[in-house]
């Protein structure tokens, strides 16, 4: 797995998962979690949101899947990437490996950090 390399914004969002929690910004002019962070608030439009971010439960349904056969960064396939809406917010998506379980969509899954990388399982 590629290391990720965390910018101003989504540092927080890395230190978490470092230490196996799912953390997410919210905007403090709206309250709407926004993931990725954006430099403007796609909800509300504001050009200072000053994000913070909190720990969410690491629960969510998969809403779509596929399997990657060809890796242009040289790991291991075929893995299975999972397009995910987290529990706390509709349409709150978040991309990741299913490391564990079947790509059902509808089921629920769970947050897990092999090696502080935010991954899936059912
Ligand atoms: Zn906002």
């Amino acid at each position: 797995m590629i290391p990720p390399v965390p910018d101003e914004l989504s540092a927080p969002h890395w230190e978490a998962a470092a230490r196996g929690v799912l953390a997410v910004p919210r905007c403090a002019d709206c309250e709407w979690l926004v993931l990725p962070p954006e430099p403007v608030c796609p909800q509300c439009g504001s050009v200072a949101p000053a994000y913070r971010y909190e720990g969410l439960s690491g629960r969510g349904t998969i809403r779509s899947w596929t399997v990657v056969r060809k890796s242009f960064l040289g790991e291991p396939t075929p893995f299975t990437v999972v397009d995910v809406e987290l529990a706390e917010q509709p349409d709150l998506r978040m991309i990741g490996r299913l490391v564990h379980g079947e790509p059902h969509p509808g089921d629920t899954v769970t947050a897990i950090f092999p090696d502080g990388i935010p991954a899936w399982t059912t």
